[in-house]
């Protein structure tokens, strides 16, 4: 109305809707004339300008998003005039810099860069020349906080074609600070100090230059093997246990450890671990630091060697004797075993030194050193107090000081021989020999001064009885020794002599008809008499002479078979004989017998074996297969003295046993001891059960016949019905019973 009162052009767009409900733009342009009469007179034209309105509303649609994209950037962007004004400025840019937009706009882009930055003038080439570039510069915040920043930026022409840049800056400070620690934890870790990395399982994840030059692995070897590979096997898994028990207990486990190296040699090191754990508390990590300490372990054992150990022989000196001796001391008295101290002097050692000088005396202490350490077992110590003295400890022998004095006695004689033979020294032959004193000890009943001086008085009194021999401190313990001495060298002189001969007990069935007969080993002694064999069987086992007995035995009893098998009445007779488990545990126990059945034609049924438990302490296995062998060739079995043994049941049912032979300390108290007489039962209820023969030995009485009868054992053995006989009165006891 305005345009038709002012005659002002009318312009207008408007909307409107068609018949099909599309909508359109359109643009009226109408020009208002006025007539002579007065009115107005609207001249004018429609446009249809649809199209138009669509271009212009994604343009603002696009300005939007774009301005939406710049403004959300979260690097921050610039748009820069050539000058260097800044046209725009997104909010990153404005929170990165500290100033409003308005305030950069004033300010422009050059406020924003640090001018000294000398990689400055090279980026603004590259950009001038290339019409972009990208690299870091230093920027600088309105608080004046110089930080390091990757930039973007390139040069481009507007719509109007005016130039402009465009900026995209990236704070990166933390990613340096980043860079920079990674750098430092590089160095760090390329330490002198061996490192490993492993995962939680273990497994290797990174070893650095330290760790491949100790270790001589490269790590491409390692990684991604577990630890494992550089264990020495010095440690046990004992060892391992508790480590890992401390780490995962505390995190954090130091000591030394002995690991493997690639060339297999093995070498101490000094290692620390630490759990690297996550936020959750969880191990992710371990960190091994280690440092090879073999040198100072050398320098170590070189002190130890010059503290503890004599020069000349490397044996432990007087000193590790005495904490030795303490040692012993202590251990015997919890185990209440004995130990021997051997002090050893050597005869007329110094015309040796005065006639051949002192080179030679030392070759010669340096054998005998050597000699020593080869007669003794593991454990036991052998040192050089001084000059030609020696000191031998002997541990872990027998309780029983009679026993143990005899079981140094050995050691000692052995030392006494092997002393004696012939030296080489310097191309020269020598003869020497030791005068050795023995003194036994058990706990702490004695100070290590003390026995030293014992066994020093000792070693006066053997060269007092004309060197070369070994006498006790004990004078009892003298005789004792001595005794034996002789029983031994009698007890072989006998073998040789044939003053052995076999006495025959034996063996009844129910009806008291001989089935069987034990040989039972007896020695005719010149001067002693009839010596039975609790007094020499001991002493036999102890030399071994009990392998030549046992042979003579076997041999004797074959040929007794083989003789009573031309005689129909004897022919069904067996005969047991005692087999010691030193015999049994030969190699060849079992070519043995057959070669002894072979040669004296016996039937190998007749021949019973009696072995005891103690036999099957060792190696079951084996006697599992000598047994079977034996009984192959037809030769039984019967357990001796069975109920007195220590060792469990479970071996029975291996075993190709015939009988099971009921000890004589039973049988003797089945009338008088209530748990006798149920155990006498028990072995007959499981011998039954393992379809085995029980024989009760050592019965004296016809009220133990018949209680063992009422048991249901059905053979016996034993002085109700006759004692061992020598073969012509065992004649004529089974003429007797003969009807
Ligand atoms: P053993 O094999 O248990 O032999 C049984 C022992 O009991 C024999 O003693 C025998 O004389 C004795 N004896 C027999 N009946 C009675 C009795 O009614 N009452 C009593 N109190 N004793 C009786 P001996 O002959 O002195 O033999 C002792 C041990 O010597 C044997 O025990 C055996 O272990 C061993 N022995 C004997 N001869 C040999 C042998 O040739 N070789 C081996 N290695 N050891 C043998
Ligand atoms: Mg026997
Ligand atoms: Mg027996």
């Amino acid at each position: 109305m305005r345009s038709a009162q002012a005659l002002t052009l009318w312009q207008h767009e408007y909307r409107v809707c068609r018949e099909d409900g599309s909508q359109r733009w359109l643009l009226g342009n109408a020009k208002p004339e006025r007539g002579a009469d007065g009115t107005v007179t609207w001249h004018g034209f429609v446009t249809d300008i649809t199209e138009r309105k669509q271009v212009e509303s994604a343009l603002v649609e696009s300005e939007a998003l774009f301005r939406l994209i710049f403004n959300h950037n979260l690097d921050a962007a610039l748009l820069t005039r050539p000058g260097g004004d800044i046209v725009a400025a997104n909010l990153e840019a404005q929170r990165m810099f500290g100033y409003g937009e308005e305030e950069l706009r004033h300010m422009g882009r050059s406020g924003l860069v640090d001018t000294s930055d000398p990689r400055l003038p090279a980026a603004l080439a590259h950009r001038a020349k290339e019409g972009w570039f990208r690299g870091e510069l230093t920027m600088i915040a309105r608080d004046g906080r110089r930080f390091p920043a990757e930039l973007s930026s390139s040069v481009f022409r507007n719509r109007d074609g005016s130039e402009m840049t465009s900026l995209l800056i990236r704070d990166i400070t933390e990613m340096k600070r980043l860079e920079q620690q990674l750098r430092i934890d590089a160095t760090v870790f390329e330490s002198q100090e061996g490192m490993l990395v492993t995962d939680a399982q273990g497994t290797i994840l990174r070893v650095n230059k330290a760790f491949c030059a100790i270790t001589g692995f490269s790590a491409e070897e390692v990684v991604g093997h577990t630890s494992h590979m550089l264990k020495s096997g010095r440690h046990d898994a004992a060892f391992y246990i508790d480590l890992w028990r401390k780490l995962k207990k505390h995190g954090y486990w130091e000591g030394e450890i002995w690991n493997r190296r690639k060339n297999n040699s093995i070498y101490p090191e000094w290692l620390t671990i630490t759990a690297v754990k996550g936020p959750d508390g969880q191990v992710m990590n371990y960190v091994g630091t280690l440092t090879d300490i073999t040198v100072r372990k050398q320098a170590e054992e070189e002190i130890k060697t010059l503290a503890f150990y004599d020069p000349l022989t490397q044996l432990p000196n007087r000193r590790l004797l005495l904490d030795r001796l303490r040692h012993a001391t202590a251990a015997s008295s919890r185990s209440s075993q004995s130990c021997a101290l051997l002090f050893i002097d050597l005869d007329n050692f110094k015309t040796l030194n005065d006639t051949r000088g002192h080179d030679v005396g030392d070759l010669l202490l340096q054998q005998v050193a050597q000699r020593l350490s080869q007669c003794v077992r593991e454990g036991d110590t052998v040192s050089r107090i001084g000059g030609d003295e020696f000191v031998v400890i002997l541990e872990g022998l027998s309780p029983n000081p009679l026993d143990a004095a005899s079981q140094a006695e050995q050691v000692g004689e052995e030392i006494r021989r092997e002393l004696g033979r012939t030296y080489m020294l310097g191309g020269h032959s020598h003869h020497s020999s030791p005068s050795i004193g023995a003194t036994l000890f058990s706990g702490h009943q004695y100070s290590s001064e003390e026995l030293l001086k014992r066994g020093d008085l000792a070693m006066y009194e053997a060269k007092a009885a004309g060197r070369n021999t070994l006498r006790f401190f004990d004078p009892q313990m003298q005789a004792q020794v001595t005794e034996r001495a002789r029983l031994e060298a009698e007890l072989r002189q006998g073998l040789r002599e044939e003053q052995l001969l076999l006495h025959y007990q034996p063996q009844v069935d129910l009806l008291g008809r001989i089935v069987g007969v034990e040989a039972l080993v007896r020695w005719q002694h010149p001067s002693r008499g009839l010596v039975y064999p609790g007094a020499f069987i001991g002493l036999a086992e102890e030399t071994r002479l009990i392998l030549e007995l046992g042979d003579w035995v076997l041999e004797t009893a074959c040929r007794q078979l083989a003789s009573w098998a031309l005689q129909p009445s004897r022919q069904g007779l067996c005969i047991a004989v005692n087999v010691s488990a030193q015999q049994f545990h030969q190699r060849d126990f079992v070519q043995r017998v057959h070669g002894c059945l072979e040669r004296t034609g016996a039937d190998p049924r007749r021949l019973k074996l009696e072995l005891t438990e103690s036999l099957l302490v060792h190696d079951l296995q084996d006697v599992v297969h000598k047994m079977g062998q034996l009984q192959a060739l037809g030769v039984r079995f019967s357990l001796d003295d069975f109920g007195t043994g220590y060792s469990s049941l479970a071996y029975l049912k291996q075993l190709p046993l015939d009988q099971l032979k009921i000890d004589q300390s039973f049988v003797r108290d089945v009338l008088v001891d209530s748990n006798a007489a149920t155990l006498a039962r028990t072995i007959v209820s499981l011998a039954d059960s393992l379809e085995l023969q029980v024989i009760a030995e050592g019965v004296e009485t016809a009220e133990q016949r018949s209680f063992l009868e009422r048991s249901g054992c059905r053979y016996f053995q034993g002085y109700y019905f006759s004692r061992p006989l020598p073969i012509a009165a065992l004649e004529a006891w089974m003429g007797q019973a003969e009807p």
